[in-house]
């Protein structure tokens, strides 16, 4: 099967999946009611089905009492979604299995680094497609008896990806180029993406104090819960040339993809969380309807 042709899903299959994957590490904000409410519109219009899946597998910083406010802003907003819902951190040893094949591949190697470290050595200039610092391959090339002492001694590693062995072995098995469809909001094919996994440098696949990275657990409940549309930011639309290079070496299913765009604030800022950007709850405690917050992310016109 060729990368491009046939694993992409097309319209003649019966059943369209979408999914609404938020994870609970704060409040919903706008965008999130943006990411929410165009992934229901294009589910109805396309007479396809909704899931929502709970990104909690990192466990410091999402909690229950967010899950929960999560699913009341959803159903304020008029959103349904099919039972039960997947939560990931219930799924932890399945990702570990799905890493533990890239490890068989020879396509990880443990790191200890801390973001200090690699702050100390990153080089100026080299960022990845987010703006962080590109990984300087630090522990690469780590001598054996030293990765067994430290592993000995109980320090935390993540598990990166060998990014260009990777992408060597993923041409052999799929020898296309590896691209993705970008769908525009009515559901047309935009464009044939050319996916550059390559400016992520040595991505992590499993955090140090996870069995798995956003990158790998996503691409697997997409493929595990054939979801046929992923929909999403702007955001994340770089991080799509690493879910397709992991679609590839796993064998995973390709989606079709739509990244909206974003919201930004007066000083050109996405929303987030962080910046303390009007959560749901609160705009929805000051008197919001539904049909405002459809009419503030944009989607409606006044
Ligand atoms: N969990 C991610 C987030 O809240 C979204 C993941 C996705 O849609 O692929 O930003």
């Amino acid at each position: 099967m060729t990368v491009g042709q046939s694993t992409h899903y097309n319209a003649i299959m019966s059943d369209l999946i979408f999914r609404f994957a938020p994870s609970p590490n704060g409040h919903l904000h706008l965008g999130h009611a943006l990411s929410a409410l165009v992934t229901r519109d294009m589910a109805q219009e396309a007479g396809g089905r909704l899931l929502l899946r709970i990104e909690d597998i990192d466990t410091e910083r999402c909690r229950l009492e967010f899950e929960t406010q999560i699913l009341e802003d959803l159903e304020w907003l008029g959103l349904e979604w099919e039972k039960p819902v997947r939560r990931q951190s219930e799924h932890l040893p399945l990702y570990a299995d799905y890493a533990a094949r890239l490890g068989e591949m020879g396509l990880l190697y443990p790191c200890f680094a801390s973001r200090k470290d690699i702050a100390a050595q990153a080089v100026q200039g080299k960022t990845d497609p987010d703006g962080a610092a590109l990984y300087p391959n630090l522990h690469k090339d780590m001598p054996e008896e030293e990765v067994a002492r430290r592993k000995k001694e109980g320090e935390p590693f993540a598990l990166r990806l060998d990014m260009e062995k990777a992408i060597a072995t993923a041409h052999v098995m799929s020898p296309a180029p590896l691209t993705f469809q970008e769908l525009d909001r009515n559901m047309e094919v935009g464009e044939t993406v050319l996916a550059n996994p390559a400016r992520w440098g040595d991505a992590v696949i499993a955090r140090k104090n996870s069995t798995t990275s956003y990158h790998l657990s996503v691409v697997v409940d997409d493929a595990l819960q054939s979801v046929t549309h992923v929909t999403r930011g702007r955001d994340l639309y770089a991080a799509t040339d690493i879910h397709r290079l992991l679609q590839v070496l796993l064998g995973l299913p390709v989606p079709l993809y739509h990244h909206h765009e974003l919201l930004m604030d007066e000083k050109g800022h996405k929303l987030s969380k962080r910046h303390g950007d009007k959560s749901l709850k609160s705009l929805r405690s000051e008197g919001a309807t539904s049909r405002d917050i459809r009419q503030l992310a944009g989607i409606d016109r006044k």
